[in-house]
Order: structure tokens, then C-alpha cells, then sequence
């Protein structure tokens, strides 16, 4: 990989004339006229920030526009009646979902928002016991994840400070080496109950090798799920090959799927038909075949969608579907290819920029273990940069003490797009 980024940035150009060459060539460069971008003086904006709301697709309006006619026309009918009826809605999603993960439909699901599918999750896959009670996880993940497994903890009577391995990276380091995770697991492999990990680092953008993570753990007799957040979509997942427990992700990042839209969640298939794993039961995840019997005996479902509780929030899911057919459309191995090209002349533009004004900026993200999302470290700038990136129609983002991120969406951000930032980025240096 370091060859073939090195081979790229050779024959990278900061022209404009280059960065249109490439659009041109670019067989998913036509996808872009398909979302909507924010205007910043009549000017669609530089969009960097699809790793937290994902554009909106233009059809997403005709999806929504479907199920909002159906519900007028047939009222509580169209859970049956309407084109594509309520009742099923979310078997509609599955299939294109999982190729995305990389998941046989069954261990699938949309459902629910991500902290919540975190949670429902562990109630089946952290069971400690005296002996084993630990989760390995990284230092300052998302605060959410951060509290969701603080409460897990404690909810089974265990102290955070006891019960919590985090790794950390070194110190004056900004990512985690993978050798340290698993020198935790071989130290900590009597205690360790589950390993609970984002997949895509939110603040450094770092990927973690969730195949040998998953293998080191099952060794240590740990149970392994991934809080794909900022993997699905992004980066290649196959969670079913790599016999991942668990994982969880929201759809309104790379998954352009709306503003706290319906989330995923995978469960592998080896889980599926266990009747003693505990859970907390719901009416959809019951039988479809007798859930309108209204017996008081749970029957589970023995897919993913045991794990549903209440009937699918169609109108969300409705954003997600729009979303998803582009995805299935493009396809994720070229949606892949491409976001490796973007970034590695996202990279490239940024270097040459620093190269020129005295090396101030340092991207944080491992060069070998990166999807489409650059940390940029702007020494000496901070949070005034920033504010002048977006008062010049570049939207990134901020993330505390001190980091920009960018992500280079393969959907819709074009070379021409960089090469622009990166004007206004030597203007702003
Ligand atoms: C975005 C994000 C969340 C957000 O959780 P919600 O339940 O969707 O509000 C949680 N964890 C990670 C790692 C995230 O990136």
C-alpha cells in the first residue's frame, strides 16, 4: 500500500487543470450531482464533514414522499398495503446493508440508534463472571461509547477502574499501536470478558486490524464487537469472515441517511440459534409467524432481528433505503478504490500547501491505516483556522483539544473539490 500511495503522489499534481483530469476519468464522478451540498455564496461548499451528517441524497425526498402518500391513502392498512408494506420495511434494508459490512443478510439489522444497539448488544455479549469481567477498549473513544460501557460495568456491579482496560497511544503519539492491544489481551487474558473497540478511530481517523483483533481476542476467550460508526461505508468490513461477535453503527455518517436516522447493527450467525444468551426481548424480535398471536411466550426470531424490540420506524428507514441504493448502485469495492485515491491526494495537497508555509500542519491519521478521513493538527493555528475555513465555504470539522478533521467522501467529493481547499488553505496559512 505505501508503494501504491507513494506511486500516486508522484504523479500528483496541485493544478487545477490535473485535479479536473481526474475527475473526468473518475467513473463515480457523476454520483456527485446526486446530493445535495449547502451553498456558501451561491457556491456549493467543500463538504468534509460526511463522517458526521452525510449529504442528502436527492431522491431521499421521493422515499420519504412514498411512505408519507401511502400513510394517507391506507392509514394503518399500509403496514400491509402500501407498495412496499411497513410490516417488512426493514427486510428491505438488510441485504444491501450487509454487503456493505460485509454480513449474510440474517446477521443484519436496521434498527434503533447506535448507543441503544450498543447496549441491547451487550446485554447478550458481556456477561462477566467474577473471574472474567474486563472490556479492553481504547482511551477516549467516544464519549458515548465511553459511558455506555461505564454503565454496563457498573450495572453488573463491577467498578470502571477495575473492570476497564483502555489503551492509550504512547505517549507523544496520537494513535494506538496494535502491538500494545495485543500485549493487553495476552496480559489481561484470564480476566478479559469482551473487547469492545471502534473500528475507525473518530478523532485520529486510525483502522484497526479487526480480523487479527477478533482472532487474539476469541484466543483469550474474550468475546469481540466493533463500534463501526465511522467504518460502515467507509472502510472495506467483511464482519462475517473475520467472525466478529458483534457490531453496531449509525447511518447518518458515511451513510448519508438523515439526521439521527435508524442504525445497524450485525450479530454473527454462530449467535443466532443460542437460546441462552440473554437479551432484552421486544415484539419484533418475536416469530414473524405468530408475533400477531400476541401469545406471552417469547420466540425468537433466529436472525439478527431476534434482537429488534418495536415495530420499525418506516419513515427513517425510508432516508436510510434511498441511501443505501446508492450504495448498493456504486457498489463499496469502487467506492473504496476511489476513497483511497481521494485521500492520498487529499494528503498530498495538504503537504504541498505545508511544504510551502513552513510545515505547520501534521496529519495525525497513520498513513497505513486510514479510510477517507484525515486528523490534521494545525500547530500554532488552532480553532481560528477552522472558523476561517468554513468563513471561506470549507466545512470540516473540530474536535477538541486540537484537531481538524476532513473525510473525502468517494460519493461526492471531487479532486476539484481538493484542489480548492487547498487554495484557500494557502491563503489562510
Ligand atoms: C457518532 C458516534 C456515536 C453517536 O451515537 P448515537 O447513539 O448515534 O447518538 C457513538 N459512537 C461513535 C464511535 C460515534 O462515532
Amino acid at each position: 500500500m505505501a508503494t501504491m500511495q507513494n506511486t500516486l503522489s508522484s504523479v500528483f499534481k496541485n493544478e487545477l487543470e490535473f485535479a479536473r483530469e481526474m475527475d473526468r476519468k473518475d467513473s463515480l464522478n457523476h454520483y456527485r450531482s446526486r446530493f445535495l451540498f449547502p451553498l456558501h455564496n451561491n457556491e456549493e461548499v467543500v463538504y468534509f464533514t460526511g463522517n458526521s451528517l452525510g449529504l442528502q441524497p436527492k431522491s431521499t425526498k421521493d422515499y420519504l414522499q412514498q411512505e408519507l402518500n401511502d400513510w394517507a391513502k391506507f392509514g394503518v392498512e399500509g403496514h400491509f398495503l402500501a407498495k412496499n408494506p411497513w410490516l417488512s420495511y426493514h427486510e428491505l434494508l438488510s441485504t444491501k446493508m450487509a454487503k456493505i459490512v460485509g454480513a449474510l443478510p440474517e446477521e443484519t439489522v436496521m434498527m434503533n440508534q447506535l448507543t441503544v444497539n450498543l447496549h441491547l448488544l451487550m446485554v447478550s455479549f458481556y456477561r462477566p463472571t467474577a473471574k472474567r469481567f474486563k472490556i479492553l477498549c481504547e482511551a477516549k473513544a467516544f464519549p458515548s461509547d465511553q459511558y455506555a460501557l461505564q454503565s454496563q460495568v457498573k450495572f453488573h456491579g463491577f467498578h470502571p477502574k477495575d473492570a476497564l482496560v483502555e489503551i492509550e497511544p504512547r505517549t507523544g503519539e496520537y494513535h494506538i499501536r496494535e502491538e500494545d492491544i495485543y500485549a493487553a489481551i495476552e496480559q489481561h487474558k484470564d480476566s478479559l470478558a469482551l473487547i469492545m473497540i471502534g473500528g475507525v478511530n473518530y478523532f485520529s481517523g486510525q483502522v484497526f486490524d479487526m480480523k487479527s483483533i477478533t482472532r487474539a481476542g476469541h484466543a483469550a476467550g474474550a468475546l469481540v464487537g466493533f463500534d463501526l460508526a465511522h467504518g460502515a461505508g467507509n472502510i472495506e468490513l467483511q464482519l462475517h469472515d473475520w467472525n466478529v461477535d458483534f457490531a453496531a453503527w449509525c447511518s447518518y455518517k458515511y451513510l448519508n441517511s438523515g439526521p439521527g436516522s435508524v442504525a445497524g447493527a450485525f450479530v454473527h450467525k454462530n449467535h443466532h440459534n443460542n437460546l441462552d444468551l440473554p437479551m432484552f426481548a421486544g415484539w419484533w424480535g418475536h416469530d414473524k409467524k405468530t408475533r400477531f398471536l400476541m401469545d406471552s411466550t417469547f420466540v425468537p426470531i433466529p436472525t439478527a432481528e431476534r434482537w429488534q424490540l418495536s415495530n420499525a420506524p418506516v419513515l427513517s428507514m425510508a432516508a436510510c433505503r434511498a441511501s443505501l441504493d446508492i450504495f448498493d448502485e456504486a457498489g463499496m469495492p469502487a467506492l473504496i478504490q476511489k476513497s483511497k485515491t481521494l485521500v492520498a491526494y487529499l494528503e498530498f495537497i495538504i503537504e504541498d500547501i505545508n511544504a510551502q508555509k513552513g510545515n505547520c500542519l501534521q496529519i495525525i491519521t497513520p498513513k497505513e491505516r486510514r479510510g477517507c478521513q484525515l486528523s490534521i493538527v494545525a500547530n500554532g493555528y488552532g480553532k481560528a483556522l477552522y472558523q476561517s475555513l468554513i468563513d471561506h465555504g470549507v466545512i470540516p470539522d473540530w474536535r477538541e483539544p486540537n484537531v481538524i478533521r476532513c473525510a473525502a467522501i468517494p460519493l461526492y467529493t471531487s479532486f476539484e473539490d481538493l484542489y480548492r481547499f487547498g487554495q484557500i488553505l494557502r491563503k489562510l496559512l
